[in-house]
């Protein structure tokens, strides 16, 4: 008996183990549904009323007109019935590693030689966490100035779930030529660190781009333009770094992984050599004369102006950084029209980081917006149009079934206040709820 009592405590002890170790089904994806009183969808060129829109796991599964009546059962629904709901927002040009220091203080030289990596990223955390909660569920970050490949680290940690943020299209290190980078001005006996990996000659651009993609990049950024000053004839001139051949290096190893090639370039000759070294986008573009914008449409390249940076930290106007800084913002407001009215693809980026992250990224709409920009058409440069640039045509930055549950909803109408979307009150990211004030 005693036997036969042992024989059977152990076979339960058995049985518990096994079904303890027995493998679960998964669970079934969180559906969750949202109603959406208006909704901007990206795409479309005018918003819908009362949308029904359904979310199982990190996609939308479906979006439609709504009357509550078809509800799945026992989804979590959640009332934007108030509000307007948009994609998540991208921004095509920021710098996690920046802090939009002012120059007074030391600027953008202290970032580099002051505070070691760990106080940098950190810092970065920050950035990135500041980007979600305004709204931005996905960044393309160009470059980390002097941090190495501090943005790769960051997207980890983002992706594994340790720290909110965006997506992150990273591109590490960026490149550009000796004397096209800072640090500089300092005396020539002691070594500095640079912004960028400095390369000279094709053989070196090529190998920057490869390790740079090696470690991760998922676009490679190169600055075709540095100092810049107005000219003799008042005309805004920049300094070009890369010859064409060195880009073309660069554009050619990027393109064989797949990946597309970012060019900072202010105007004139850096300018024309980034569109005959075939790049893929046009970072800033502050003076786009009629033959650039000839070739951008020829070749589909993508400008991303970034108007609001240039309206901070101007030196004293009758200083050559003065007249500098003033006829920048001059001439980008006169090439961003020329672009909007030839019908360039135009995306939406700050270059936040040159400013700080506790300013409202959403400023630049308010630029667009007043340089003749549709606030509809200000909207899809942040949405649809930027997903298209990132090559993620249909699953981000729109609102439609199989694209990423990447959404965002304010309390007003962006469309007769283009300023709300500095106050975005409800924020998804992959199907997560990362914060709703409109409860
Ligand atoms: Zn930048």
């Amino acid at each position: 008996m005693r036997n036969f009592l042992i024989v059977i405590a152990v076979l339960a002890l058995i049985a518990i183990a096994a079904n303890a170790q027995a493998p679960s089904p998964p669970p079934a994806p969180q559906v969750t549904v949202i109603c959406a009183g208006a909704l901007i969808d990206g795409k479309s060129n005018t918003p819908r009323r009362n949308q029904v829109i359904v979310i199982r796991g990190e996609r939308i599964e479906s979006v439609a007109e709504g009357g509550g009546a078809n509800l799945p059962a026992g989804a979590n629904v959640i009332d934007l019935s108030r509000a307007t709901v948009l994609p998540g927002m991208i921004d095509a040009h920021t710098h996690i590693f920046l802090q939009g220091e002012d120059p007074a203080e030391g600027g953008y030289d202290i970032q580099l030689l002051k505070y070691g990596l760990a106080f940098r990223a950190a810092r970065a955390t920050v950035s990135a966490r500041r980007a979600l909660e305004q709204g931005f569920t996905t960044i393309r970050d160009v470059e980390t100035e002097g941090a190495g490949y501090g943005d790769i680290g960051i997207k980890q940690a983002i992706e594994r779930g340790y720290i909110p943020g965006p997506r992150i299209f990273a591109s590490t290190r960026a490149i550009s030529t000796t004397g096209g980078y800072p640090l500089e001005d300092y005396a020539p006996e002691i070594e500095v660190p640079k912004g960028a990996q400095l390369i000279d000659g094709p053989v070196e651009a090529r190998k920057a781009a490869r390790e740079q993609l090696d470690h991760g990049a998922d676009w490679i950024k190169v600055y075709m333009t540095h100092r810049s000053w107005v000219g003799k004839n008042g005309e805004l001139v920049s300094q070009p770094t890369l010859t064409v051949e060195e880009l073309k290096a660069i554009v050619d190893e990027t393109h064989g992984w797949g990946k597309k090639v970012a060019c900072h370039a202010y105007g004139g000759i850096g300018l024309h050599r980034a569109l005959d070294g075939g790049c893929d986008s046009i970072e800033h573009g502050l003076d786009l004369d009629d033959a650039a914008i000839a070739q951008m449409l020829k070749q589909g390249t993508w400008f991303c102006p970034t108007l609001s940076v240039y309206y901070g930290h101007w030196a004293p106007e009758n200083t050559p950084a003065g007249q500098r800084d003033r006829k920048r913002v001059e001439v980008h407001n006169v090439s961003f029209k020329k672009a909007m009215k030839a019908g360039v693809k135009m995306v939406f980026g700050t270059d936040v980081g040159g400013f700080s992250w506790n300013e409202p990224i959403a400023q630049e709409f308010g630029r667009m917006v007043e340089q003749g920009m549709s606030p509809m058409q200000a909207i899809q440069t942040a949405t649809a149009r930027a997903g298209e640039l990132l090559d993620m045509s249909g699953q981000l930055g729109v609102i439609a079934p199989g694209a990423y549950a990447d959404i965002i909803a304010v309390a007003g109408d962006p469309l007769a206040d283009i300023n709300q979307l500095k106050q975005v009150r409800f924020v998804m990211k992959n199907g997560s709820t990362y914060k709703n004030e409109l409860k």
